[in-house]
């Protein structure tokens, strides 16, 4: 008899983006004469900057000639894009990162899902709260968790963000072995500071746990001050991964390249407390079910690191940042709490209703999307989340609508 993965069923419907395409779309039946501004899935709408389309046309010619076509390339990713990653990212900001320690994928979200096969099943995970759901569905998924109960899954450490907090959790009470922390933040939007951010490494290191820091947003951080990558901080070569992404960073949502950044020195154990070296599990794990990302998308994303590739790709996120520096203004204009929007695309804000109630009130009356915070965790209850992709004069559009909204 085949049997199923029983996991699956513990996992909760994820009907969050669900429902607000249902909510959406009955409003629009009743309401056809209204144009519904939808700032609220977590989507690029900016077409790919033009270093990265004239880079993806050349390489797809290339193949299209015996002499240059290319068949499977390297699982890792190509040396060509590798070592860009690594000086552009990481060494000319005098990090040690070496381009062999860069594994090209089609995504941060299948990293960030795919990573936790390589660690026991019996570990003790801590996960944020409100949260990007792909770090507890995959985990679920793993046998990690027990079932669900109240609004959350037994077996967690949920890391509760709050307005008292900054939506930056506090260090576990209680001894765990993996952390996912996740900054510029989905979906508060928050920061982390150098400070705050090594005492997690220094918490990680006296436990001989691992961090799984998530910077898929690090291309918005305009704040010199703020780490970009987890390895700024000392001693997280031993303690961390980081995945990154080119879906934010340069439009590739539709295309699909990210990377994942394995230290050599970053290490696990055994179950008898053996040294083990995760770089060499990641590179098996990888090379074994992954065949690499099509050569024209990796030349499409090694043009992001040319000058005009560079120029380009600044471009494109100034102009998010300047629809998350409006959406900030006005809701805080409004008496709204806002995090977020400064060095991030999503602006948080403290609804003072529950989050349901107030993504039905601009529905209702301003004809604007956003995201319920619920919708991200307990911790979301109370919030939405406005997200800054989108056209500048829709943003503008969606802003005026809620301030006469609001006002009435
Ligand atoms: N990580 C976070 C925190 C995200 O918000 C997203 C997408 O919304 C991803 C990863 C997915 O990245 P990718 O498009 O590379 O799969």
């Amino acid at each position: 008899m085949i049997k199923i993965n029983e996991n699956y069923l513990k996992l909760q419907a994820s009907y969050l983006f669900a429902e607000i395409k249902n909510k959406t779309a009955a409003y629009q039946a009743a309401h056809p004469e209204k144009e519904v501004i939808k700032l609220g899935i977590g989507d690029v709408t900016r077409p790919l900057p033009q270093a990265c389309i004239q880079a993806f046309h050349r390489a797809v010619d290339e193949m299209a000639d015996a002499k240059t076509f290319r068949g499977y390339g390297p699982e890792q990713g190509y040396a060509f894009l590798r070592d860009k990653i690594a000086h552009h990212n990481f060494q000319s900001r005098g990090l040690d990162i070496s381009p062999d320690e860069i594994f090209v994928s089609d995504g941060a979200k299948c990293d960030n899902g795919n990573i936790q096969e390589i660690f026991a099943t019996d570990i003790k995970i801590a996960i944020p709260d409100p949260v990007y759901p792909v770090y507890v569905d995959t985990n679920v998924m793993a046998g990690r968790t027990g079932s669900f109960n109240r609004g959350r899954y037994d077996g967690i450490v949920y890391l509760e963000g709050k307005q008292e907090n900054g939506f930056i959790p506090d260090l576990p009470q209680e001894k765990v072995d993996l952390i996912y922390l996740c900054y510029p933040n989905n979906p508060s939007g928050a920061t982390i500071t150098k400070s705050a951010l090594k005492e997690w490494v220094d918490f990680a290191r006296d436990n001989k746990a691992l961090i799984l820091y998530d910077a898929a947003y690090e291309s918005f951080i305009r704040n010199d001050e703020l780490p970009k990558s987890i390895f700024e901080i000392e001693g997280a070569r031993e303690v961390a991964i980081e995945f990154r992404s080119f879906s934010k960073t340069a439009g590739f949502t539709g295309i699909r390249c990210a990377y994942t950044v394995v230290p050599k020195s970053c290490i696990a154990y055994t179950g008898d407390g053996a040294k083990q070296y995760l770089h060499a599990l990641w590179y098996r794990r990888h090379s074994t079910k992954f065949n690499g990302v099509s050569y024209p998308v990796q030349k499409a994303a090694e043009a992001v690191y040319s000058e005009e590739g560079k120029l380009q790709t600044k471009e494109l996120i100034d102009y998010y940042l300047k629809n998350a520096a409006l959406i900030r203004r006005e809701m805080a204009s409004l008496g709204f709490d806002c995090i977020g929007g400064g060095n991030s695309p999503y602006i948080w804000i403290n609804g003072r209703s529950e989050s349901w109630k107030f993504f039905d009130l601009l529905l209702e009356k301003a004809a604007v999307v956003c995201t319920p915070g619920v919708g991200f965790g307990k911790c979301g209850e109370g919030y939405i989340r406005i997200s800054a992709f989108n056209d500048y004069d829709k943003v503008g559009e969606a802003m005026a609508r809620i301030k006469e909204a609001l006002r009435a």
